[in-house]
């Protein structure tokens, strides 16, 4: 905003429309729900911010999700691959007592060891772990890791 405002009081009129054009479609995008819902979730996407609301506001819904993420992405705030690990909802605890401490690791759901909380690494049977989820929020799974009773060990996957 700076730069174009700088651009036009200069009269150059053709930087300033370039980069209002670039941007116009960002600007529009603030108010495809109640802002500032949007803003927070482009800003999530952009690994920015934590993407968590505090009532009444709301995670935007998932189309308006896919159109900040084509926005963003053509306004080259965030890459094609980042849109697509945005895409991926949701996140997964894995909770394992087996083999030794009891611990619980906090996954993306799209991660490999996690694949949807479907995964099980080799050798834990189902009475020695579980799969926790899915978090729509990285802050809910995060509450969950606190909360799970007898754990000793909360960690993350590099995913996060
Ligand atoms: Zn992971």
């Amino acid at each position: 905003m700076a730069e174009m405002t700088r651009a036009a009081l200069n009269n150059d009129w053709t930087t300033a429309r370039q980069l209002l054009r670039k941007y116009l479609p960002l600007m529009q995008a603030n108010f495809i729900e109640s802002s500032p819902m949007p803003v927070k979730a482009v800003l999530a996407m952009m690994g920015r911010i934590e993407e968590t609301y505090r009532l009444p506001m709301v995670q935007v819904r998932r189309d308006t999700r896919s159109k900040l993420q084509r926005i963003a992405s053509e306004a080259g705030l965030i890459a094609r691959a980042a849109a697509a690990t945005a895409e991926a909802q949701g996140f997964f605890v894995y909770e394992n007592w087996a083999a030794g401490p009891h611990k619980a690791v906090l996954h993306r759901s799209n991660c490999g060891q996690c694949s949807n909380g479907k995964a099980r690494p080799a050798g834990h049977s189902a009475n020695h772990a579980r799969w926790h989820g899915p978090y729509p929020t990285l802050a809910e799974a995060r509450q969950t890791v606190q909360t799970l009773p007898s754990v000793l060990i909360r960690s993350e996957c590099k995913c996060i």
